[in-house]
């Protein structure tokens, strides 16, 4: 990666070479605490040894600094890409397409590692798996939508309910007599 390198936080703070894992370099910004990883130098590290991926940490919290702005690519100026990394208020990476190139804000990288992501990247960075946790965002915004209206109270007990219809051989007749008046 182009040693001269600059952070596009307010400080412009000079890239320096950081070691991600075993035989993983990247580029650091000492303002900030941003790093920049080439998605080719991620490959051919998984490639090499699948060994040196570092295994998911239970219980393991850490505090993450995800810039909410668009950043631009600190090698080609071009705007990256926001992705998400779970479904819900959870943090994004920022990706240049043209570079292949990867953002991770401070406490991004140790965070998807304490999750066992750091080999999956590629599956991570995936339309299938952008397109599921979207899907799963707005399948727990409207759960939420529906808690706040009605009550946790009463949307445990519907659920309770849902899942005792789900056991019953004759459910539809069940939910028929339900509405009947
Ligand atoms: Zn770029």
């Amino acid at each position: 990666m182009n040693p001269t390198l600059k952070c596009s936080c307010p400080a412009r703070g000079a890239l320096r070479p950081v070691a991600l894992a075993e035989a993983l370099l990247a580029a650091q910004c000492g303002d900030c605490g941003g790093m920049l990883m080439g998605m080719d130098d991620w490959r051919a590290w998984k490639a090499g040894d699948e060994d040196r991926v570092p295994h998911a940490v239970d219980d393991e919290i850490i505090e993450v600094f995800d810039a909410t702005g668009v950043r631009h690519c600190p090698e080609c100026e071009r705007l990256m890409q926001r992705l998400r990394v779970s479904a819900g208020p959870d943090f994004r990476i920022d990706r240049c397409v043209a570079c292949q190139n990867l953002w991770f804000d401070k406490g991004e990288w140790r965070a998807i590692v304490s999750r066992g992501l750091a080999g999956r990247l590629d599956e991570l960075l995936s339309d299938g798996w952008q397109r599921r946790l979207q899907t799963e965002e707005v399948r727990e915004a409207r759960l939420a939508a529906l808690r706040r209206r009605y009550g946790d109270e009463c949307i445990d007990e519907l659920d309770r309910i849902r899942a005792w219809l789900d056991t019953q051989p004759h459910r539809d007749e069940l939910l028929a007599l339900l509405r009947a008046d």
